[in-house]
């Protein structure tokens, strides 16, 4: 999958594209959304329509490795493990994340 949206470990909207995060930098005048690269030293960014279904904007010149996609899975399951411990209070993690793992 070359674009989607995930929740971060910090519970932040993260914008994956090509194995490149980006969280959300600021919402233009027109509705767009504005993504910026997750690492500070790089202006890459993207902009999306504000259902976050569209690419409206690329500038693609990241100066680092993108994710792996091992990586980008881990990135996926912790956000979601943290998201059901906050929920439920009462789950323990083990079960927690091997819930998620089976998915
Ligand atoms: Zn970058």
């Amino acid at each position: 999958m070359e674009l989607y949206i995930t929740i971060s470990s910090k519970q932040k909207l993260c914008l994956v594209f090509r194995y490149f995060k980006n969280h959300v930098s600021r919402t233009l005048v027109s509705g767009d959304i504005s993504w910026r690269c997750v690492k500070k030293t790089c202006s890459s960014y993207v902009k999306t329509n504000s259902s976050k279904t569209k690419l409206t904007e690329i500038k693609d010149s990241h100066t680092h490795d993108p994710e792996t996609e091992e990586s980008l899975n881990l990135l996926d399951v912790q956000g979601r493990c943290k998201r059901k411990a906050c929920e439920d209070l009462t789950l323990r993690p083990s079960k927690i994340i091997r819930t998620e793992l089976s998915i």
